[in-house]
């Protein structure tokens, strides 16, 4: 038997009827539309491929959406400065710094002067502090989509051994968090796992597996236990074509639900970005 294919696109149709609703109740009350600006210095094709998408789920959903190019040279002091204008700027109501910035710029301290309120991505430490304690209004639009894949299973996370191989600050982290809230048995691995020679121990026992590496198919469906739940996240280039940080056609023999790529995190993480846009008006 093989496992159900999560597909994200199916989930984020869904998502987006119900938020377009509440995107054209908020333009209402609001008189105006909502507005999102994405700051782009350094531009590569991954980020091209989100910002196209972001351009088109803002316009499905009648949302304002500009990107403001910065000269790739800029100083921090400047893009200090312009983020500080965004910040004041009263028709702005999201703000996303596409990463990554060229190697001259801190992107912490960047996101750091962004203001909390217009954190489209949650990624600014008062937004991420919140999630010590509770469910915050802003996630990553990434987790945010994670969450969302497992909801559509219906599995109740309590209890459950999830395994989350990645400890990124956008991915691995705040999940991990998240996940604790619902009271997942939540272990997170990253390279001193596998260095250490434990990532195959960790990924037998997984009842649901989460994986944020950045490895083109680097998770093999023979390391997996039968009936796990596969949210793959990777997106790599791989002989001209995208493909995740787990080997799909070996996996999905073993999982009870496996996400594709592409497709599955990353065709809802657009939508989930935009949710967090209309939450910062609320
Ligand atoms: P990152 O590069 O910041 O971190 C990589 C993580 O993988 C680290 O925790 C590292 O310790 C771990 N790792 C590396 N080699 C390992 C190994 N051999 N064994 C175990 N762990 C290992 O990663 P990121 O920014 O979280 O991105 C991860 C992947 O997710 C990338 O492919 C990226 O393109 C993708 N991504 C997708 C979305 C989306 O919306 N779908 C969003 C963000 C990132």
């Amino acid at each position: 038997m093989e496992g159900k294919i999560l597909r994200g696109k199916d989930i984020a149709v869904k998502i987006e009827e119900e938020l377009k609703k509440q995107v054209e109740a908020q333009k209402r009350k609001l008189g105006r539309a909502l507005q999102l600006t994405t700051v782009v210095i350094a531009e590569d094709s991954a980020s091209k491929i989100y910002l196209a998408s972001q351009a088109k789920v803002a316009a499905r959903l009648g949302i304002g959406f500009d990107f403001q190019k910065l000269p790739g040279d800029i100083s921090q002091n400047n893009l200090d400065k312009k983020i500080q204008n965004l910040n004041q700027a009263g028709t702005v109501d999201g703000i996303l710094i596409q990463m990554p910035l060229p190697m001259h710029l801190d992107p912490k301290r960047a996101i750091n002067f962004l203001s909390p309120d217009k954190d489209v991505e949650g990624l600014h430490p008062q937004n991420l502090g919140k999630l010590f304690f509770l469910e915050p209004k802003i996630i990553s639009p990434t987790v945010a989509s994670v969450m969302a894949i497992l909801e559509e299973t219906k599995i109740d996370l309590q209890g459950k051994e999830v395994v989350i191989v990645g400890h990124s600050e956008i991915v691995g982290k705040p999940l991990s968090l998240l996940l604790l809230n619902k009271l997942a048995t939540t272990t997170v691995c990253h390279i001193g796992t596998s260095r250490a020679g434990h990532l195959e121990m960790h990924l037998k026992r997984a009842e649901i597996l989460i994986v944020a590496v950045g490895k083109p198919r680097f998770i093999k469906g023979s390391s997996l236990k039968k009936g796990v739940v596969v949210v793959d996240v990777g997106i790599n280039r791989e002989n001209g074509k995208l493909v995740g940080d787990v080997d799909f056609e070996t996996a999905k023999k073993k999982a009870s639900f496996i996400t594709p790529v592409p497709g599955g995190v990353g065709a809802l993480t657009p939508v989930m970005l935009m949710r967090n846009l209309l939450r910062l008006t609320q």
